[in-house]
């Protein structure tokens, strides 16, 4: 666990077992956990997906075979590099409480606006691009997530 980007507090951990209780997986999604769990299906794609998760990849690379979360933009990217310049990589993901790159997980700092994309770090959450595909196509309900965002500080590191 990092240190020093974000504090997590009782009501942050007692919130989060609520989120999970209440967290329903599909067969496919209990399927796919359980095969990245195992470390296995290191294919084209997912070393492709890891690699956009490089600081390379916010670097200008933009607009280019992205797949990561729809509708992105030059300027999303730059509020991306915003995020990470001000309070770190995402490292972690608040739903699931993975952290750590590897068998296709990484990380992304997920707008809870509709993707309105402000300057406001009150509107992202660090979230796993499994967990952040899931509250974009509605499969986690994104009240519930920025309700627990409210739980959460996340501390500036720097800009
Ligand atoms: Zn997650």
């Amino acid at each position: 666990m990092p240190k020093g980007i974000y504090e997590r507090t009782e009501e942050h951990n007692r919130r989060l077992s609520e989120v999970l209780k209440g967290r329903q997986f599909s067969e496919e999604s209990k399927r796919k956990m359980s095969e990245s769990h195992k470390g296995m299906h290191h294919s084209e794609e997912t070393k492709k997906k890891i690699s956009k998760n490089s600081p390379q990849y916010y670097k200008g690379k933009f607009g280019k075979n992205h797949n990561t979360w729809k509708g992105e933009n030059a300027h999303e990217g730059s509020i991306h590099i915003w995020n990470i310049r001000h309070y770190g990589q995402a490292d972690h993901c608040e739903l699931c409480g993975k952290s750590g790159n590897g068998n296709g997980i990484f990380f992304q700092w997920a707008n809870l606006k509709n993707h309105k994309y402000s300057r406001d770090i009150e509107d992202y959450i660090q979230l796993c691009n499994s967990c952040h595909q899931k509250m974009d196509n509605g499969k986690i309900d994104i009240e519930m997530v920025r309700e627990l965002r409210k739980q959460i500080k996340y501390i500036k590191i720097g800009g």
